[in-house]
């Protein structure tokens, strides 16, 4: 039996951002028609400050196959050098259950992640919409501004982190990779003041994203909190936006903001409109005006990782990417 090892870089190589997009389209509409088996993933805490083990199982119809990923998050690890999600996506054929390949969890996480919000601000967001507002420096932040220049014209953007040198940072090395003039803000308000697309993709455990600060018209991308007890952004948040999900049950269970927003009595269940999915495959109406604001709320979920596991797998048989294992 083979199995194929492909490496972060691998991962990066074989799965662009635009291609990775398009494999989202056709992942979440078979997500929102049931094509898959998706559990809700389980999470081991470990003591103390330890941090967790997310599992992360799954299957898929088309293509067929099944899997798993398991990524550690440890809070005390410094990135770069550490990535918030460690571990690995392990992935079967589903004729004889045979295990074909192992790759690095971490930039799947990272590129499909990215490509799902790049799906929804394609689908939501105003046509036009061209001022770009990320609050948080770190690896999705990278990846977002990634999927963001894949889907819409940017004419300004600016990034806010709570370490402002991480800002410039990140403005200096990102603009310089995408050719690009970034701006950096010393606040979030700043940040997202008449912005057309949010993405908010922090560790912050309480909201730095408040609904007053929000122009008509814009889209938000709330990725960063994903567990029920964070939340990124604020209740009138929630309350004025067109709210859809990547899993309705995921956002039941995880969806922090939603969660604070349905407690504090200020929303009802039927607050979620619907999955991006259902967006995608047109049976339901995303933004109705270009005022609206419009929110695709990210938790992640494992047939974003199986597909992008077997696309990458795909093209590296193709390619002979990788290290292949007989055992
Ligand atoms: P990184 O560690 O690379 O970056 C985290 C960013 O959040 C840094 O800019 C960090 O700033 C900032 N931050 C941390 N704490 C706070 C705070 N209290 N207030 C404001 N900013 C803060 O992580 P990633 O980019 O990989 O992930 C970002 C978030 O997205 C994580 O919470 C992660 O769990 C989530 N995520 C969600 C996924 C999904 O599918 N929805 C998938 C992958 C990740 P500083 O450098 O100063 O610490």
């Amino acid at each position: 039996m083979d199995i194929r090892v492909l490496r972060g870089a691998d991962v990066r190589e074989l799965l662009p951002m635009a291609e990775c997009v398009e494999l989202m389209h056709r992942t979440m509409i078979a997500v929102a028609e049931g094509r898959v088996v998706l559990p809700l993933r389980s999470v081991m805490v470990m003591p103390g400050d330890l941090g967790m083990l997310g599992n992360m199982p799954g299957y898929l119809a088309e293509p067929e196959c099944f899997g798993v990923k398991l990524v550690s998050l440890i809070p005390r690890n410094k990135p770069p050098l550490y990535s918030s999600h460690l571990g690995l996506v392990l992935l079967f054929e589903a004729e004889h259950g045979c295990p074909v390949a192992l790759l690095d969890a971490a930039e799947i996480t990272a590129i499909r992640t990215a490509a799902a919000s790049g799906l929804a601000t394609r689908l939501l967001s105003n046509p036009q919409a061209g001022d770009l507002a990320v609050l948080g420096a770190g690896e999705q932040a990278r990846s977002h501004l990634t999927a963001m220049l894949a889907v819409r014209t940017l004419h300004r953007v600016r990034i806010w982190s709570r370490d402002s040198a991480k800002a410039a940072e990140f403005a200096r090395v990102e603009g310089a990779r995408h050719h690009i003039s970034i701006e950096t803000a010393p606040t979030a308000r700043e940040a997202v003041a008449d912005a057309d697309i949010i993405c908010t993709v922090t560790k912050a455990r309480d909201p730095i994203l408040l609904g007053e600060w929000l122009a008509p018209g814009a889209h938000l991308n709330v990725v960063g909190s994903s567990i029920a007890s964070t939340a990124e952004i604020d209740t009138p948040a929630v309350v004025k936006s067109r709210f859809f999900v990547d899993y309705k049950e995921s956002t039941r269970n995880e969806g922090g903001e939603y969660l604070r927003a349905l407690t504090s009595g200020a929303i009802f269940a039927e607050h979620i409109l619907g999955e991006i999915g259902e967006v995608a495959n047109g049976s339901l109406v995303g933004r109705r005006s270009p005022s609206d604001i419009t929110l695709y709320k990210s938790l992640g979920i494992a047939p974003q990782d199986l597909a992008s596991a077997h696309y990458v797998l795909q093209k590296a048989r193709a390619a002979g990417i990788g290290q292949v294992i007989d055992f």
